[in-house]
């Protein structure tokens, strides 16, 4: 007969919700992951950031901030805003990045499949496509609430 043992681990297994495995987890992993980067990549991902399309920020007029053009959703933010085209344009100028530009969902999950592995230059992608979601948060949410704008520089 099997005894069982107690642990808190055990009892945390038996009341966790065991829902379907995700296959975009491994962008979020990493040695080279900076936690607020992967936050908002995570958030990105599952389309929880506040952009302009949620109901609750209707009376804003949901133009996006970062090129006034069209309307702001995740979608167009990554990267299908002219704004985030040129971050991308300037990353494949100093280094190897490669991304489709489809929708993102399927772009997501491209990722996942091609940077999944152990090795550095994937965690290094991983850690680039965190990076520059987060920067690209992090504009537009400098100009939604201080009205203010940075410029794009070329190293
Ligand atoms: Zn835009």
């Amino acid at each position: 007969m099997e005894r069982w043992r107690f642990s808190t681990k055990a009892v945390y297994d038996i009341f966790r919700n065991h829902g379907p495995k995700v296959g975009w987890h491994s962008l979020l992993l990493g040695p080279c992951k900076i936690p607020r980067y992967s936050f908002v990549l995570w958030m990105a991902i599952l389309e929880k950031l506040s952009t302009m399309d949620k109901p609750w920020l209707s009376h804003l007029g949901g133009v996006c901030v970062l090129c006034g053009r069209e309307m702001e959703t995740h979608e167009h933010l990554f990267f299908r805003c002219n704004y985030s085209r040129q971050c991308i344009r300037i990353l494949k100028g100093m280094v190897r990045f490669t991304w489709p530009n489809r929708a993102w969902a399927v772009d997501i999950a491209w990722a996942s499949k091609r940077w999944n592995g152990r090795h550095i230059v994937q965690a290094a992608y991983r850690a680039l496509l965190a990076a520059i979601v987060y920067h690209i948060w992090q504009e537009r949410n400098r100009r939604v609430f201080q009205q203010s704008a940075a410029e794009l520089h070329y190293c």
